[in-house]
């Protein structure tokens, strides 16, 4: 087979993913082409600077082992940026439109005149008739980056974040476009970059809006007739965070505005930041125009964080509160509540005040409790052959045992206690867990919850059986 730069990247890759994190892979493999091979020196193409200075700074003993494998000792790897977002080159993705079709579409990348050119600013965050021209960030000081923990599931976007922090305007990150789902921390990644941009450029005008308060503004001034003023005031902003951008969708009007208010900025080198809940793909409703701007910076996912990080965030939040809570607890409600940083701290919130209000000390069983409320809508259903399974598998019988007729008392209580979890871990009725755990009536069923609830609450033994067996079901 022939050696092409392609052939070579391609086993230097399937080398790299079987050692690194399938996440770390996807952001920051996948995205490079080999593009040339010359001798022993494979040029690989990466998105941008940032990419490139991260890929040195994390991966650089991987790439230099993939590569040595498969160009011997003398192996050299080759950078090259693709510099198409950068700002100076401005209409990166701009289509070439024959002339005879241009005046069709002349709006898409002029701004729009303002008749008057120095008009009077007005600030659509004031009371009319207030005269005020200083703006105001609506940036939430509690969100910064010292609270906004790193983990591999973010480790992407807060960085970019920070990239951005340090030169608004100045990376390939504009827009810089942070997705994920509800609860990760997009709001929060947001308001800290415009946090730290203010710190460290205190006479930059850095605003924070949400897309629906950018799109109620804007209908307002619609209403009003001031569309100009509204544009104008967007326009003289150096950093401008939107959050939940998916909002827009369907709103043709105000993606419109937007969409020129964005190259404007853009195009004086201003920073845009934008919150979606979908990737620019997933995006529906907004017009591809905008869609390929949001496009021209980086998109940088939220993801849900895992165990580690989530333990992380709990326990700088207690630590933040002046909480103090035994790690066995922690680690419990980190490892039930997965996917939401919110659900996460709404638990450890509910938590401490069960706590202080009720005078309850914190167990696991409390958490459990809580921990149960977060989950519960999400919570995957245990199926009742999963149930008899466990249980059976705890006492060292098989299925069939626990089911048959026989009333040995330690097959009894075995089958006794599957119907007991299977009442209490799924929705199905007394009838028909009674008819799929050995043909039994649903009095039976009834009478062996019982029989359990008296058992655990009398029996030392019966109930360790029951924490046993509760352990295992845990999902
Ligand atoms: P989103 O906007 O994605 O729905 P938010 O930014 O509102 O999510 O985050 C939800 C909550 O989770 C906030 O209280 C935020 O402070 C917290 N949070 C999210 N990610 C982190 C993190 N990495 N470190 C600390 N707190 C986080
Ligand atoms: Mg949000």
């Amino acid at each position: 087979m022939e050696v092409t730069a392609q052939s070579v990247w391609k086993n230097c890759l399937s080398f790299i993913k079987d050692n690194i994190q399938p996440q770390a892979y996807k952001t920051w493999f996948e995205p490079i082409t080999a593009v040339k091979l010359t001798d022993n020196a494979l040029s690989i193409q990466v998105p941008s600077k940032f990419f490139y200075e991260w890929l040195e700074e994390h991966y650089v003993k991987i790439l230099k082992v993939a590569l040595n494998k498969e160009l011997g000792e003398r192996a050299k790897l080759v950078y090259v940026i693709k510099m198409e977002n950068t700002y100076g080159n401005k209409q990166p993705f701009t289509e070439k439109i024959p002339s005879s079709n241009r005046s069709a579409v002349k709006s898409q990348d002029v701004d729009i005149p303002l008749k008057n050119k120095n008009p009077e600013l007005k600030n659509p965050f004031i009371i009319p008739g207030i005269r005020n021209v200083k703006i105001e960030s609506q940036l939430n000081p509690n969100y910064n980056f010292e609270n906004f923990l790193e983990g591999d599931s973010n480790r992407l976007a807060r960085n970019a974040g920070l990239a951005v922090a340090n030169k608004p305007g100045g990376t390939s990150f504009n827009p810089l476009l942070i997705f994920g789902g509800v609860g990760l921390g997009k709001t929060h990644l947001a308001h800290a970059i415009g946090i730290d941009i203010k710190d460290k450029y205190p006479e930059k005008t850095v605003l924070y809006i949400s897309a629906e308060k950018f799109t109620q503004q804007y209908i307002d001034s619609v209403k009003k007739n001031n569309r100009n003023d509204f544009i104008h005031f967007y326009q003289i902003i150096d950093v401008l965070i939107i959050d939940d951008v998916q909002f827009l969708s369907g709103k043709t009007g105000t993606q419109d505005v937007f969409f020129h208010i964005f190259n404007h900025l853009h195009q004086n080198g201003k920073q845009v930041i934008l919150t979606s809940d979908k990737a620019p793909v997933d995006m529906q409703d907004i017009e591809q125009r905008l869609l390929s701007r949001f496009k021209w910076g980086l998109s940088a996912e939220l993801q849900s964080p895992d165990f580690e990080t989530r333990v992380s965030i709990l326990k700088n939040k207690l630590y933040r509160d002046g909480v103090e809570m035994p790690d066995d607890i922690i680690e419990y409600v980190a490892k039930h509540i997965k996917t939401n940083v919110r659900e996460l701290e709404g638990a450890i919130i509910s938590l401490i005040a069960q706590s202080s209000f009720n005078k309850k000390e914190i167990t696991i069983s409390l958490a459990k409790e809580i921990v149960e409320k977060f989950v519960k809508n999400t919570k995957r259903e245990v199926s009742i052959d999963y149930i008899q399974k466990v249980v059976s598998d705890y006492f060292q019988m098989d299925v069939d045992t626990l089911q048959s007729k026989t009333r040995k008392r330690h097959i009894v209580q075995a089958r006794q206690l599957a119907m007991f979890f299977a009442k209490k871990y799924t929705k199905a009725s007394l009838a028909s867990i009674g008819s799929q755990i050995g043909k039994r009536d649903h009095a039976t069923v009834l009478h062996a919850c019982k029989t359990v609830d008296n058992l655990s609450s009398t029996d030392k033994q019966f109930r360790k059986y029951v924490e046993d067996i509760a352990k295992k079901l845990a999902l």
